[in-house]
């Protein structure tokens, strides 16, 4: 249904750009790149702080299991076990510091159970539980109908090796166009050649009459002949 939009959000800067747009005109970004993008190696590039050369795309990266996440986001998603693994280290760490401080308050309760301060601190418990739980759970939904934003970077290896195939491909296609158009061109001009061929020029015309004077001179021969034959063959009677 979203390919229905006639616009497209460029995942780099965010800018409304229309379906047929091969490259994002705000930023430069060619969209045909994001087919072609990393997940491990936006990972190293977040690790080292870099945020600036990574995209944040809903579009799965070649590099890492779309099952792999959801089993980690079903089983471990409380911990930010797929934030994890795909990257996104800061949600991640968000989610298991809100688990861990979860779990600590309610040991902590256990043992307070009953005074003041249990129902404090079971009410503050509640608040990073239930964050590490809507995060889970939307991100599990999002991972399903993926829509889950993977940090990726464009892998400039896959890439230049994508576009050397992709030049040789398309260099084919792209020339035979032209020489379509050429040829088409020149097929014309071709069909205007003969139908100036088939309407007679003065040139012609004076060409067909000279090789008519030409038919009716060797006639007039031929009947000469005829006439010198016959009077010979008179004079031989006689
Ligand atoms: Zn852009």
């Amino acid at each position: 249904m979203r390919n229905l939009s006639p616009y497209k959000k460029c995942p780099r800067c965010k800018e409304r750009c229309f379906q047929h747009e091969k490259s994002c005109h705000e930023c430069g970004l060619v969209f045909e790149r994001l087919n072609y993008t990393s997940n491990k190696s936006a990972k190293k590039l977040i690790l080292k702080g870099n945020y600036k050369d990574t995209i944040k795309t809903a579009d799965w990266p070649p590099d890492s299991k779309k099952s792999t996440a959801l089993l980690l986001c079903l089983f471990l998603g409380y911990t930010g076990a797929h934030n994890f693994y795909l990257g996104r280290f800061i949600k991640a760490g968000v989610s298991l510091f809100g688990f861990v401080l979860a779990i600590v308050m309610v040991i902590l309760t256990d043992y307070i159970y009953g005074s003041n301060l249990w129902y404090i601190l079971r009410i503050i418990a509640i608040i990073p539980g239930t964050c590490v739980l809507i995060f889970w759970f939307s991100d599990l939904i999002a991972i399903i109908f993926e829509r889950y934003k993977i940090p990726v970077a464009i892998n400039e290896d896959l890439y230049s090796l994508k576009d050397v195939v992709l030049s040789d491909k398309n260099a084919e296609p792209v020339e035979n166009l032209k020489f379509d158009k050429n040829n088409k061109l020149k097929e014309n001009k071709k069909d205007k050649s003969k139908e100036s061929e088939e309407i007679p020029t003065q040139e012609d015309a004076s060409k067909l009459e000279k090789e008519d004077k030409i038919k009716k001179n060797s006639e007039v021969v031929e009947k000469l002949n005829a006439l010198k034959n016959k009077k010979k063959r008179t004079k031989k009677e006689r």
